[in-house]
């Protein structure tokens, strides 16, 4: 079993994490008018990337999100960041 770091707790059974998504996409602007197409890309579209990857997890057990970094060929954890609202 793998364990991840979350930058609250410490490490953690990855059982307790729950994937949110790709880490740097950019939300689209709301303020005007978003097409369906737009909208469902920014919720389900991933890169996929192989390799080194950012990714944003939440811990359920704090329910902090944060960004982990990891090998997605690998898997393994390459370090964590708090979730800065101000950097995507
Ligand atoms: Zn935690």
């Amino acid at each position: 079993m793998q364990q991840f770091p979350c930058p609250f707790c410490g490490l953690r059974n990855e059982r307790e994490f729950h994937f949110a998504g790709e880490a740097g996409k950019t939300r689209p602007d709301t303020t005007g008018k978003v097409s369906n197409a737009d909208w469902a890309s920014y919720l389900y579209t991933l890169k996929n990337r192989k390799g080194e990857v950012r990714e944003v997890w939440m811990h359920r057990s704090c329910s902090e999100l944060f960004i982990l970094r990891r090998n997605s060929v690998t898997m393994a954890v390459l370090g964590h960041e708090q979730l800065r609202k101000d950097v995507p």
